[in-house]
């Protein structure tokens, strides 16, 4: 059956690190298969709001619901967070790969740990995933024998190896040297088209424009435009948005 209830409702998220009011009642949802593109000047909460959806950071108030799981009470019980870490991936702009572990260990990792699955399942599902990103005759290579943009792909494969329901993307490649962008670019596209739902924070216009199904622009905690990809690119409403896209191009 369809489930139509969106994969992550945000009502009124407040977060603060001591006095500093981060996230001030930020509101919006994600739908099922829908890929939003979160973009917003340096500061003004984009990791952190990326970070209470898979309870990296706890929220101190307001409602925060993902993919079932009700984020909003202070304490969630240890097998809820298990649930709630395997259904939604997070890829990171450092891919914080474990350097003593081949590619194909470093995949197999988690779903032995976490999902406590078996050798011969898990081997067949990293290789699967690998091939998917373009890199199975990496299997056995080391994270600092690959250049920059093949460590990313072999990070959103570990991801998909825990088959998650939901993907976050915190900047997934401003760490990488510009040759080295598109590879990662075209592995989330791809993505993107099987129906992923994805959330991706990126200073990457082109693909919030021929990805993502629609734009969040953050200010100062908040969504302040939000749209089609078309609408808030090209139509800012407002003169912050306006500023911001100019300095991007
Ligand atoms: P963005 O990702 O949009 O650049 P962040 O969400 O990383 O912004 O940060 C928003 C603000 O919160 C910044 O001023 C940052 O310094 C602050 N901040 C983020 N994480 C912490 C933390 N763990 N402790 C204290 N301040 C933090
Ligand atoms: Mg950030």
């Amino acid at each position: 059956m369809e489930d139509s209830t969106p994969a992550i409702i945000f009502e009124g998220i407040e977060k603060s690190f001591g006095s500093l009011k981060v996230l001030q009642g930020i509101s919006g949802e994600i739908h099922r298969g829908e890929v939003v593109a979160i973009i917003g000047s340096s500061g003004c909460g984009k990791s952190t709001l990326l970070r209470c959806f898979n309870r990296l950071e706890t929220i101190n108030d307001g409602r925060l619901v993902v993919n079932g799981i009700d984020l909003s009470r202070p304490k969630l019980n240890q097998k809820q967070l298990r649930r709630l870490r395997a259904q939604v991936g997070m890829v990171f702009q450092q891919f914080n790969l474990f350097p003593h572990l081949s590619v194909l260990e470093n995949l197999m990792l988690a779903p032995r740990l976490v999902l406590g699955k078996s050798g011969s399942q898990i081997e067949e599902q990293a290789r699967f995933y690998l091939e998917k990103v373009g890199l199975v005759e990496k299997a056995k290579a080391y994270p600092e024998q690959l250049s920059g943009g093949q460590k990313q792909r072999v990070a959103i494969a570990r991801s998909l190896c825990m088959n998650p329901q939901i993907m976050l993307f915190d900047e997934p490649t401003s760490a990488l040297d510009p040759e080295l962008v598109g590879e990662v670019l075209v592995v989330m596209q791809q993505l993107a088209e099987e129906g992923m739902t994805m959330v991706v924070v990126t200073h990457e216009m082109q693909f919030a424009r021929d990805v993502a199904h629609r734009v969040f622009f953050m200010d100062r905690g908040c969504v302040a435009e939000q749209g089609s990809a078309r609408a808030v690119l090209t139509q800012p409403k407002s003169d912050r948005l306006r500023t911001f896209l100019s300095r991007m191009n």
